[in-house]
């Protein structure tokens, strides 16, 4: 395989600005926050131009200059292809609003944007020794590291809360994770791999506590600024649990803008959740750079049922510093635009896809985002992966075939 120039530093802590050495398995720093991979952005800048990116595959190691994987052995593979950006103009006509675009995520393996963050996760975890993984999960990201780990032999360990939905569960098991759930919250499922790290020997693979997801998550950033010919949107609606992409999005940008590939504009960053469940946006109104732990979470999208974020700090700076802001929509909402996306766009969001649109029909009522304004939607997983309310009807084929009843349907 061809070896890429890496330009990684050191680590930093997001909070202290502390330093730590590159090429060592890291968690949480000492202040026990998320770390965060710097790289020599100048030497970087002048390795790579925008025109060599033209000859590689359309996947996301593409972008192999910005990540910190060293050695392309330790590159895991399941296909980690470019993410469609699909216009809903439909959708568009009926608010009377800017271009809506949706970035599909639910194209890449396992269903899910996690396969960006755990095709990071893994592949540093392989280049630096680890042979044991653990991980809390609402179900995508455990499957993303199942099946990465599988392929790269490495043994994990996942542990669901019990209402995980069943598919992704038996995804997680069948791709040959040993699969638990447990009868709390995602947060009750961190614990027990955390303490659990000296007497099993595993490696904590929980969201932002470890440095590589957001680099991974980092890359549809990249991407979508190519995909956009090097302009960002005026408005990105992402739906946020733990906060990875905005965060890793965000860290994108910056990058961007040091090599001199974007200017200084930035997207708004909205941050979408779910009325039952929306300590960011909490923390957001109530002005603080913390959020407190969201009692009785609940909400249909799992994905952003995440009661305690470690990031929550690195969501709410990004937010503001971008002058956008944090959003909850109910679930009936959430229902509504799941529906209207699939019948009108042919579109088969998530849940939490559907949250950024049904937040995108609210926020343009309120105000918050203009006529005017282009707005990239994520669809963050395959729509398939999630129970559809039934609307079809029955045939008795011991009665004749009744064609009026069919036209009228
Ligand atoms: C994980 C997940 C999210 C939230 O992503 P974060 O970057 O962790 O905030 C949203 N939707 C789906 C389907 C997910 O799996």
């Amino acid at each position: 395989m061809k070896e890429y120039p890496t330009f990684v530093t050191h680590l930093e802590c997001s909070y202290t600005g502390k330093k730590y050495p590159a090429d060592q398995l890291h968690g949480l720093s000492e202040a026990g926050k998320p770390l965060l991979v710097r790289y020599d952005l100048e030497a970087l800048g002048k390795s790579i131009s925008k025109d060599d990116l033209k000859d590689r595959l359309p996947e996301f190691w593409r972008y192999r200059e910005f990540l910190p994987v060293r050695q392309s052995e330790n590159v895991v593979r399941l296909g980690e292809l470019m993410t469609p950006i699909l216009p809903a103009r439909k959708t568009q006509a009926k608010l009377g609003c800017g271009e809506i675009l949706i970035k599909d995520e639910g194209r890449l393996p396992t269903g899910s944007f996690k396969a960006r963050g755990l095709a990071l996760a893994v592949a540093m975890a392989k280049e630096l020794g680890v042979t044991r993984m653990a991980m809390p999960t609402n179900g995508n990201a455990g499957a993303a590291l199942a099946a990465y780990c599988s392929r790269a032999d490495i043994e994990t360990f996942v542990f669901c809360p019990e209402d995980t939905p069943k598919v992704n569960i038996e995804e997680i098991a069948f791709q040959g994770a040993k699969t638990f759930l447990a009868n709390g919250y995602i947060n009750d499922c961190g614990r027990i791999v955390g303490e659990g790290k000296e007497k099993m020997n595993w490696f904590d693979t929980s969201t932002l506590k470890e440095p590589y997801r957001i680099e991974g998550k980092k890359t549809m950033g990249l991407e979508l600024a190519e995909q956009l010919n090097w302009q960002v949107p005026d408005v990105i609606l992402y739906p946020t649990g733990g906060g990875t992409g905005l965060i890793g999005m965000w860290k994108a940008f910056a990058e961007l803008e040091a090599i001199g590939w974007i200017g200084s504009k930035r997207p708004r960053m909205v941050a979408v959740q779910a009325t039952g469940c929306a300590p960011i946006v909490k923390a957001y109104d109530e002005g603080t750079r913390h959020a407190e732990p969201w009692q009785d979470a609940h909400t249909i999208a799992s994905g952003i049922r995440v009661p305690v974020a470690v990031g929550d700090f690195l969501i709410l700076d990004a937010v503001r510093e971008s002058n956008g802001f944090a959003v909850a929509v109910t679930d009936e909402a959430i229902n509504e635009a799941h529906k209207e996306c699939a019948k009108e766009e042919g579109i088969l969001l998530c849940p939490e896809g559907a949250a950024t649109l049904a937040a995108l029909k609210q926020e343009l009522i309120s105000g918050r985002i203009k006529k005017d304004e282009q707005v990239l939607l994520f669809n963050c997983a395959t729509g398939l992966k999630y129970p559809m309310p039934s609307s079809h009807e029955r045939i008795d084929l011991s009665k004749p075939i009744d064609y009026d009843f069919i036209a009228n349907c």
